[in-house]
């Protein structure tokens, strides 16, 4: 086993990470840009180091910078994380080459299953079935317009490279096709200096599921189940859950053996996801891989009680794998909402800034993964996710209702986040029923998030609107030389029953 690794990430996830490192008495180095110096995972490390400016192209994507300080500290191995350098599989073949172990897949596997038209290819010769389209880019408009009337409209065109929700088009008619083709190849190529493109069928309303995997060094791999992310903003996953409601036992054998033979295909090992699209026949059709730990890797943890991190970690080190596939069950229902610091009552737009309260939930079948504590910074630079809250209940329910519950004892405050989003999704009578596609947040929330104040809560808006004027013109004063030279927002009870009311959201 190691006994020192480099963690080449912030936020929450390096925290997961270190989490990880202490339970198996590895010691974890963190890095950090300019803007992380106080950084929740800089606090938690065993180690820190900086690697420079806060861009991530000049720190967190320095592959070099970050082979170099994991040498200087005597690490044996760097894990990604997810985002950065996590799928790049120029940084895994680097990290190697140096003598290092990148905790993750091998760098073949990861070209291989980045690529997506590469990844349908060797999915379908293994014989799995992928969504209808083509595994050839696309040449010239006519032969997109070819294909596309043989698929059948509604078509999607897909950048090669892609990820992240981005380099997508759905076009519904023939006289949208060269334009869509055009646009779609050129964002392809700024965002993933890669223009190649290709099609796919549209499927109508489908449900994302995907399941996890486990792989050694020796040829096991093993299924830890499925999750289900339909629940997706702009093509990105927001709510995730495991068991899918709609997927039984014999469902959950049959996708699981797929994974299995995909991972295998593609020569697999470590952690990895493998997503799959359900139509209403329950038809599952191979999407893509995620060649990495997911951001959604607690929900199967805790039905499974698998720790899929330190599996990552003693996987890379050599260690066989710990479980065999009989040995893998599943219990109750676990939930996770992303936290965004994201302002849903203004179009989802980031909010930065720092955090001048924080409060997490606590009690039976909560967990909360963040990089979080009062006073940090979230910066403007990085992905706007700051964390995870996971509830785990015996049921379906249960587990939403505990979830309701942590949300509203979840108080951050000082950036906007998409707490109130969670909470209304809850409510959902659909949702509630599990009666889900990936276009449920845009017919049910188009407008996005909904306000429906009763009369008295407005009536103490208005109260708390009064209070936070007077005591801004206090401020004002003392600014001047007044009395009580500070109100310290953390000690004012007004704003904190604010917050407890749930009306944060309005600016108090
Ligand atoms: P990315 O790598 O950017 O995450 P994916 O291929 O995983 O892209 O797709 C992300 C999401 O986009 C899916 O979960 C689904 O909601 C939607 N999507 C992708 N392909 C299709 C398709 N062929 N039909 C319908 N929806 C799709």
């Amino acid at each position: 086993m190691f006994k020192k690794i480099l963690i080449a990430n912030r936020g929450e996830i390096a925290v997961r990470i270190i989490r990880a490192c202490r339970e198996l008495g590895i010691k974890a180095v963190a890095v950090y840009s300019e803007i992380d110096r106080k950084s929740l995972h800089v606090r938690m490390a065993d180690e820190a180091y900086f690697i420079g400016p806060s861009p991530s192209t000049a720190s967190y994507l320095n592959m070099e910078k970050l082979i170099e300080v994991a040498k200087k500290a005597g690490c044996e191995g760097i894990h990604p994380g997810y985002g950065f350098l996590a799928e790049n599989s120029a940084f895994a073949r680097k990290v190697e080459e140096q003598g290092l172990v990148f905790i993750g897949p091998p760098a073949s596997a990861i070209e291989l299953l980045g690529d997506k038209m590469a990844a349908r290819k060797t999915m379908k010769k293994a014989g799995i079935e992928v969504v209808p389209g083509t595994e050839e880019p696309l040449e010239t408009e006519e032969q997109g317009l070819k294909i596309a009337r043989k698929i059948g409209f509604p078509i999607l065109i897909k950048a090669a490279g892609g990820g992240g929700g981005k380099g997508m088009r759905v076009v519904r008619e023939e006289k949208d096709l060269k334009e869509a083709m055009r646009a779609c190849a050129s964002e392809a190529k700024s965002a993933f200096a890669d223009a190649r493109i290709y099609i796919e069928k549209y499927l109508e309303k489908p449900r994302h599921v995907e399941i996890q995997i486990l792989g050694d060094k020796f040829g096991k791999v093993i299924h830890l189940g499925e999750r289900e992310c339909s629940i997706q903003r702009r093509h990105q996953k927001v709510i995730e859950e495991s068991p899918s409601p709609i997927v039984d036992e014999k469902m959950r054998k049959k996708m699981g053996e797929t994974a299995v033979k995909a991972a295998k295909a593609a020569g697999y090992y470590n952690a990895g996801t493998m997503e799959f699209l359900v139509d209403s026949d329950k038809n599952f059709y191979f999407l893509e891989a995620n060649t990495r730990l997911q951001v959604e890797h607690p929900v199967t943890e805790m039905v499974t009680g698998i720790d899929i991190a330190k599996e990552q970690i003693r996987i890379a080190s050599g260690s066989p794998l710990s479980y065999k596939q009989e040995d893998v069950s599943w219990k109750g229902t676990a939930i996770e909402c992303r936290i965004y610091a994201e302002d849903p009552e203004n179009n989802f737009l980031p909010s930065t800034g720092m955090v001048s309260h924080y409060e997490e939930p606590a009690g039976p079948g909560i967990r909360v993964d963040a990089g979080l504590y009062e006073g940090c910074e979230i910066p403007i630079y990085y992905d706007p996710i700051i964390g995870k809250l996971i509830t785990w209940g015996a049921n379906r329910d249960e587990a939403i209702q505990r979830m309701k519950r942590a949300l509203s004892e979840y108080h951050i405050s000082g950036v906007a986040t998409t707490i109130p989003f969670h909470i209304q999704v809850l409510d959902n009578e659909k949702f509630k029923r599990g009666e889900l596609s990936t276009h449920f947040i845009q017919e049910e929330f188009s407008q996005g998030l909904k306000v429906t104040l009763e009369e008295d809560e407005l009536k103490m808006v208005a109260l708390f609107a009064a209070l936070a004027e007077y005591q801004n013109k206090k401020r004002v004063q003392s600014a001047f030389g007044g009395k009580n030279s500070r109100v310290q927002e953390k000690e004012n009870p007004w704003k904190m029953e604010g917050r407890r009311r749930g009306l944060r959201r309005f600016g108090m």
